[in-house]
C-alpha cells in the first residue's frame, strides 16, 4: 500500500468509497475522457482550448506570486515585510474554473485530476527553472486526521504527477491537526496556530542543512502556511526555501 493512500480506517464507509474512486479514476485516466472544464469529449482532462483560455501566464510578484502590473518584480507588501520564501511561483489564479477543479480533486476525491494538474504545473516554464535550482521538492503536508478524512494526500499525488528530476520528500515534516478549519480563525490566531503546526520528522532532520528546498501546495491564499513551513526548515538549516503553487488567490 503506497503511503499516500491512508489505510488506517478500513471500517469507514467514506474511506472505502474514496479508495474505490481512486482506482476508477486511475483506470479512466488512461482512456479518452471529458474535459473537466468545458465537458467536451473525447479529449484530455483539460482540452487545448480550455488551457489556452484559462492558463495564460501572467506577471506575478517574485516573492508571493500576487498578480503584478507595471513591470515591477516585487509587490509593495513584500517590500514592506519580506516573506521567508526566497521565490514563489503560481501557475494559475484561484478563480473560475480552477477553483471548481481543485474542489473536485480535493473534496470529491477525483484523484484522476492529479495527473492533468501535475502536468500543467510542470509545463509552466518558471517551474522547471525553479526545480533546476533546488535539491528537493517538499509537498506541504496535511495532518493525519485530514488525510484520513480525505483518504489521500493531495499534494503528494500532485508532486508525483509532476515527475520532477529532484527527489520528492515525503513525510519530511509532520503537521499537527488544527481543531477548526483555518479560514474560520482570525489572522492572529491563525498565525499562532501555524507557528506550532509543523515539526521535522526525526529521520529527515540531518538531511535538511544546506539544502535548497521547493515547497509544493495546491492553493496559496495569504501565504501564512508556506511562510510558517519555510521558517521551520530555515531554522533547521535549509539554505533556501522557495514555493511552487498551482493556484494563487488573485
Ligand atoms: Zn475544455
Ligand atoms: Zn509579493
Amino acid at each position: 500500500m503506497r503511503r499516500e493512500y491512508i489505510d488506517s480506517m478500513p471500517d469507514l464507509h467514506a474511506t472505502w468509497l474514496s479508495r474505490l474512486n481512486q482506482h476508477w479514476s486511475a483506470a479512466l485516466e488512461a482512456l479518452p475522457s471529458q474535459c473537466a472544464i468545458c465537458r467536451r469529449w473525447p479529449g484530455n482532462r483539460f482540452c487545448a482550448d480550455c488551457l489556452a483560455r484559462w492558463s495564460q501566464a501572467t506577471p506575478r510578484c517574485r516573492l508571493c506570486a500576487r498578480r503584478l502590473a507595471g513591470g515591477a518584480e516585487i509587490c509593495g507588501a513584500c517590500l514592506k515585510q519580506p516573506p521567508r520564501l526566497s521565490h514563489c511561483i503560481a501557475a494559475l489564479d484561484y478563480a473560475y474554473p480552477w477553483q471548481n477543479v481543485i474542489a473536485r480533486y480535493k473534496f470529491q476525491a477525483d484523484t484522476g485530476l492529479a495527473r492533468g494538474l501535475g502536468r500543467l504545473l510542470a509545463s509552466h516554464p518558471p517551474t522547471q527553472q525553479m526545480l533546476n535550482g533546488c535539491d528537493a521538492l517538499l509537498p506541504v503536508p496535511a495532518s493525519e486526521q485530514r488525510l484520513r478524512e480525505r483518504g489521500f494526500d493531495h499534494t503528494l499525488l500532485l508532486a508525483r504527477a509532476m515527475q520532477p528530476a529532484i527527489p520528492v520528500w515525503q513525510r519530511a515534516v509532520e503537521r499537527r491537526h488544527t481543531p477548526q478549519p483555518q479560514h474560520e480563525l482570525g489572522r492572529t490566531q491563525r498565525l499562532r496556530h501555524l507557528q506550532k503546526a509543523f515539526s521535522l520528522a526525526a529521520d529527515h532532520r540531518a538531511r535538511i542543512p544546506g539544502k535548497r528546498i521547493a515547497l509544493l501546495d495546491d492553493v496559496m491564499t495569504t501565504g501564512a502556511t508556506l511562510d510558517a513551513l519555510a521558517g521551520c526548515l530555515l531554522q533547521a538549516g535549509a539554505a533556501s526555501v522557495s514555493a511552487l503553487v498551482l493556484c494563487r488567490t488573485p
